[in-house]
């Protein structure tokens, strides 16, 4: 399990969709979000239009996919999804667009890794709801101009930062999403379980919940796996017990922090005397992209207070060097 969510299996994708809540109501958290959209998503219903491009922005598995699903559900609409390294060129992308029904949402995951010729291609399509598309080849070859059905694009994106200046200014409405607390994700937990049809505790679902990184799709993740204890080594019944048991067993750290979590405070204890140290600096060190480490890691480590971002750098705190059981060199004067 690592921050990214790429290493999911077949399987656990499969129940992670049944996992995934369907409305505004199921949905636990991010409230000053959800609260705006159940305004716009209103108005466009009222209106009959199609509601105004969107974009998610945040670490993955806070719920963007989860997000454009609802979206598509409250507008009674269908939705396409695909993603940005998918789309090779502006023929796959027109393809996709010609095909929107009217208020359709077209989803697109990872919208920051578009190819700048089918960005470009995109924009038409998102401003005035029309393409131009190539007919015949050769000498009688020549664009004509198609317009479509007037949809919303609803883009997910870990790296906003990637994202460019044109593309961001296209969506009427962004949104940041939030890591969650320990009690938004036990819910979340309760709620999987209840779904699994697996018993747990409330305690259970709380120990859980404080070790999934702020994410839902960990908490989720770390249940099924506890679920699988439960089964073999236990009754079956998730307990504060067969919590702590599994957990140990999964190597699932304290504080829920991950490998590369753990990789980042331990660069820069060791090889930076705990900072302040440059993102491009750490970045080269640890052979990581820096905006991965900056939109992807290091808000949570913030969030959690192990890391400080000062002008100078990233430095990490004394709870990183009790976490990780290391000692503080002293610095010159104290
Ligand atoms: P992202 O697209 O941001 O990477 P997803 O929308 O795929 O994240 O969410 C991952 C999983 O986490 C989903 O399958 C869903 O079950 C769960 N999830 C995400 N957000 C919530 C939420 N607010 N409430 C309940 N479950 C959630």
């Amino acid at each position: 399990l690592d921050a990214t969510g790429d290493n999911l299996s077949n399987q656990d994708q499969e129940v992670e969709r049944a996992l995934r809540p369907l409305s505004f109501d199921d949905f636990a958290g991010q409230s000053h979000v959800l609260e705006n959209l159940q305004v716009f998503v209103k108005a466009a219903n009222l209106r009959g239009e199609a509601l105004d491009h969107t974009l998610f922005h945040g670490p993955p598995g806070l719920g963007k996919t989860t997000l454009a699903h609802i979206l598509a559900n409250e507008l009674q609409t269908g939705i396409k999804i695909t993603s940005g390294p998918v789309i090779d060129k502006p023929g796959d992308l027109a393809g996709l667009l010609t095909n929107l029904e009217p208020r359709d949402v077209l989803f697109i995951d990872e919208i920051h890794r578009l190819s700048s010729v089918v960005e470009e291609y995109l924009y038409s399509a998102m401003e005035d709801f029309k393409i131009d598309i190539m007919i015949e080849s050769g000498p009688n070859a020549r664009s004509v101009e198609i317009h479509l059905n007037p949809f919303t694009l609803v883009g997910a994106t870990t790296r906003s930062g990637l994202l460019t200046a044109p593309m961001r200014a296209r969506f009427g409405i962004s949104s940041r999403l939030e890591y969650y607390s320990t009690e938004l994700l036990s819910d979340i937990v309760l709620r999987s379980a209840s779904i699994l049809g697996v018993s747990i505790t409330n305690d259970a679902a709380i120990e859980i919940a404080g070790r999934s990184r702020g994410t839902p799709r960990i908490a989720n993740a770390l249940l099924r796996r506890v679920r699988d204890f439960a089964q073999i080594k236990g009754n079956g019944k998730i307990d504060m017990e067969i919590s702590k048991y599994s957990l140990k067993a999964l190597n699932v750290d304290a504080f829920g922090l991950d490998d590369m979590d753990n990789k980042i405070l331990l660069t820069i204890i060791d090889k930076f005397k705990g900072g302040p140290v440059g993102l491009s600096t750490l970045s080269t060190a640890l052979s990581e992209n820096a905006e991965t480490i900056e939109e992807v890691y290091e808000p949570f480590l913030i969030q959690k207070g192990f890391i400080n971002r000062t002008p100078r750098g990233r430095e990490v705190t004394d709870s990183a060097y009790k976490h990780l059981g290391k000692l503080r060199e002293s610095k010159q004067g104290g």
